[in-house]
């Protein structure tokens, strides 16, 4: 037993914690657990709790079933909404292996994420990661159901009272920061009822498993106010959507930042130009993973903030990849501005990764920034500055992923397999699905 783990042993007593919650998560990013005695801590880290993967979203075959879970210590954290005097639950994120060959299970997605961080290592990288999840406010109806109506009519940035959500806001960050998130800003978004709580960068890993802790807090407290946290990308038409910014760099082993350089007229290192230069080069595959929903191309149009074409830029937000301004060395970065909240952020970040590497292995050129506001430009005038763009559907950024090998061989093919399988499906569901915009259209027309 390590000290990490005989830490979280002592803390399990001194905080009277009675049940351990084990977590991982499937394909689709959905935050599973099993839920354990807390005097099994000890037997979980040496042993590993062994659970039955086979209703698990695309996990295995029936045939295969046992699964094995090793929690991470440093993951352990007391549940806010579920803490009391007399007893506790608490959490630790797991990483899945195979119960016949005792190997790392490859369909866990961490797993996955794992190994784009070895490749970033055996390249002298470590990766940091920071992402911006924004999510809408609405309330319930009599039946606690979810619904799209607002409860405040709050525009970016406002204050009380016009923002009447900022209550929640206030307890959702409490309850983060009991899980020890470091917020380190929180305001009210562009659209109605939409928000976004910004919390501290960290290494890659740390950061995906945050996201998933942070959907799962945000949820929770929102329902105790009676209201529903969606990060569904795009719940409105015609207002903005929910993304998910991903800022990311990579480190020296000697804890430089290898994105900065300040002699380049962006504060950019060749690394990061060319890191840039493969998440452009691979961004239509990377699109079936980070926006990974049929909803999601709802939110990629035109006007509302978000990407459509592929192109970076040190100024404008319509472009895929942005430069913010960085006031230390430490902090300069790319922001991939792609990325919605319905993704697996484990998978997504490794796919952004694999590709950003690949820049780098291969030294790919990076275009030119574009300063302009892309959504101004006609066909002719993207043509003229090789602008290319992103898919427009899911069934596209699935076609997409099936024909880039790197970005596809990062999920690996066990992964790679279920998910285009589950997402072709999901395809093919919406397009013979008749919507309510073809009813009201065409019923009495026609
Ligand atoms: N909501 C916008 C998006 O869909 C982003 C708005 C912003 O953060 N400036 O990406
Ligand atoms: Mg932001
Ligand atoms: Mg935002
Ligand atoms: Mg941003």
């Amino acid at each position: 037993i390590t000290s990490a783990e005989q830490d979280v042993l002592e803390e399990i007593e001194e905080k009277d914690v009675d049940f351990l919650r084990l977590q991982f998560t499937d394909i689709l990013g959905t935050v599973k657990n099993v839920s354990v005695p807390a005097r099994q801590a000890e037997k979980a880290f040496t042993d590993g709790i062994y659970f039955d993967g086979s209703s698990i979203e695309g996990f295995v075959r029936i045939q295969e079933s046992d699964m094995r879970l090793v929690p991470d210590p440093d993951t352990f954290a007391v549940l806010p909404w579920r803490n009391s005097e007399e007893s506790a639950s608490a959490r630790m994120i797991c990483d899945v292996y195979n119960t016949s060959t005792g190997e790392p299970f490859e369909g866990d997605p961490r797993y996955v994420l794992k190994q784009a961080l070895e490749r970033a290592e055996d390249l002298g990288y470590t990766v940091n990661a920071a992402p911006e999840p924004e999510f809408f406010l609405f309330e319930e109806d009599e039946e606690g159901r979810a619904t799209t109506e607002t409860n405040d009519a709050g525009g970016y940035f406002d204050l009380a009272p016009k923002d009447l959500a900022s209550d929640v806001r206030r307890d959702i960050i409490y309850g983060l920061e009991d899980m020890g998130f470091e917020i380190e800003a929180s305001h009210h978004e562009v659209a109605e009822g939409q928000h976004e709580i910004n919390f501290e960068y960290d290494d890659a890993l740390t950061t995906a498993d945050n996201v998933g802790t942070f959907r799962t807090v945000v949820r929770a407290i929102a329902a105790e106010h009676d209201l529903h946290a969606t990060f569904m990308p795009k719940p409105i038409p015609k207002i903005n959507g929910s993304g998910m910014h991903t800022h990311l760099s990579l480190f020296t082993e000697d804890g430089e930042n290898a994105f900065h350089d300040g002699d380049d007229e962006f504060d950019l290192s060749e690394e990061a130009h060319a890191f840039t230069a493969g998440i452009l080069e691979h961004a239509p595959a990377i699109t079936a993973i980070s926006n990974p929903t049929v909803n999601s191309y709802k939110r990629l149009v035109p006007g509302y903030e978000a990407p459509v074409y592929i192109a970076w830029s040190d100024r404008n937000r319509s472009a895929l990849i942005r430069k913010p301004a960085a006031r230390i060395p430490a902090a300069s970065r790319i922001e991939a501005r792609f990325p919605d909240p319905s993704c697996n952020a484990y998978l997504a970040f490794a796919a952004l990764i694999h590709a950003g590497l690949d820049g780098i292995e291969k030294g790919l050129e990076c275009p030119d920034p574009v300063r302009e506001n892309i959504y101004d430009f006609d066909e002719a005038k993207r043509e003229e500055y090789g602008i290319e763009t992103l898919p427009t559907n899911l069934g596209e950024a699935v076609d997409a992923l099936e024909e880039d090998e790197v970005i596809y061989n990062a999920l690996g093919d066990h992964i790679g397999q279920k998910f285009v399988q589950a997402k072709s499906q999901e395809f093919q569901d919406y397009l013979v699905d008749v919507s309510q915009w073809e009813l009201d259209r065409y019923l009495e027309t026609f």
